[in-house]
């Protein structure tokens, strides 16, 4: 079971009281964007597995959205933060690191 605690109220969930949302960090493209980067935008997910940076949403709390990472193998999460952010947290990313050696956050691309 996938546990992940709201970084707004502070509350561990599990799956059932949480949305998922998909990918975080999209890069948002819109008109006067070129087709393929539209397309790109509308289609293209990551899907690795091992370390994964999603979106989620405490649907049955606060409702509002935040960003986990978690590995997609073992469910292990490395930690929750705002999703008013454009890149993870470097905490987190050290954790990642620490965990996962040779783990490099470019290779989810
Ligand atoms: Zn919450």
């Amino acid at each position: 079971m996938l546990i992940l605690e709201c970084p707004y109220c502070g509350v561990k969930a599990d799956e059932t009281e949480l949305h998922p949302g998909g990918e975080a960090h999209l890069t948002r493209f819109g008109p006067g964007s070129s087709d393929d980067a539209f397309e790109s935008y509308l289609f293209m997910r990551a899907n690795p597995k091992g370390v994964h940076f999603e979106r989620w949403r405490h649907a049955h709390g606060c409702g509002k959205w935040f960003h986990a990472a978690r590995c997609t193998v073992t469910l292990e999460v490395f930690g929750t933060y705002s999703a008013q952010t454009t890149e993870p947290p470097s905490d987190i990313i050290e954790k990642i690191a620490a965990r996962r050696p040779g783990w490099a956050k470019e290779s989810q691309a």
